[in-house]
């Protein structure tokens, strides 16, 4: 599932390809991925240009000029890809965005995924977006607002880091890569993490999703033809996705358990 990486990585390419620019006309093939009819929907947006595209937790948020908005999920499977007007369309998207300009937007996998239409408001007032924690990236988020929150929890912390009300937009991947980039196991529990280990917790959040972001996540669906960014920091990982392959640390073979109903990878040598 993409993490907020990769949904930064789509939304910035988004920003390039589409803001500014006018649906013309939407195709829906799956129907159960949107919340309102497809003539609504192509009521909704059709003639409407792309006013803002913007990222909350693992959701985008593509907000037109009349004041409507689409907040997309991709779940497990759903990615986005964007055609040039010469470029045939691949296979059969799950929702279509065809544009004034003759280029398309096409939601492919959209199974378990959703696009959801609603009024443009503010994000906490957004039925999808409510009850969510705060960004990691945010500058708000400092390693006091942090350490405050840390503190008023228990158990494990790798589903804890996983939890979208404690903070939003970290999964699978990148809690395996933040534990091991301070050392810790996942199954830690909060109480036994030390005030040094915190710090370090903090620091190894901000930077780690600085640096995949900066390299296009791990999002294997290029967004465009001409796409190279996406998917760069999978070379980056140290354990996700490892299992028996040597950490490059110590070179310990990585350990894969069941930590809160997701996998966990993690080194047995390096994290404590
Ligand atoms: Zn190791």
């Amino acid at each position: 599932m993409p993490e907020i990486p990769e949904i930064e990585t789509v939304k910035n390419h988004l920003i390039q390809k589409i803001q500014g620019k006018t649906v013309q006309s939407v195709l829906v093939n799956r129907h159960k991925a949107i919340n309102v009819t497809k003539e609504a929907l192509v009521q909704a947006l059709a003639g409407q240009a792309v006013a803002s595209v913007r990222r909350r937790a693992k959701q985008l948020i593509i907000s037109f000029t009349n004041e409507k908005s689409l907040i997309i999920h991709f779940m497990l499977e759903g990615y986005t890809r964007f055609f040039y007007s010469e470029e045939p369309v691949d296979g059969q998207p799950s929702v279509l965005f065809e544009l004034a300009t003759n280029e398309s937007l096409a939601f492919y996998k959209m199974n378990l995924g959703y696009i959801h239409l609603v009024d443009t408001t503010q994000f906490d007032e957004m039925p999808d977006l409510a009850d969510l924690g705060p960004e990691p990236l945010d500058p708000d988020f400092s390693a006091t607002a942090f350490l405050t929150l840390l503190g008023q929890r228990k158990g494990m912390i790798k589903p804890l880091l996983m939890d979208q009300q404690f903070i939003a937009g970290i999964g699978n991947v990148y809690s395996n890569e933040i534990l091991f980039c301070c050392r810790l196991l996942p199954t830690r529990k909060v109480g036994t993490i030390a005030d040094a280990e915190r710090q370090r917790l903090y620091h190894c959040m901000q930077t780690l999703l600085k640096q995949a972001i900066a390299a296009g996540g791990v999002y294997d669906e290029p967004f465009c033809s001409d796409d190279h960014l996406t998917g760069g920091y999978e070379n980056s990982l140290q354990v996700a996705y490892r299992t028996g392959q040597p950490c490059y640390t110590c070179g310990t073979a990585i350990i894969t358990s069941r930590v809160g109903g997701r996998n966990a990878f993690y080194c047995p040598h390096c994290q404590h």
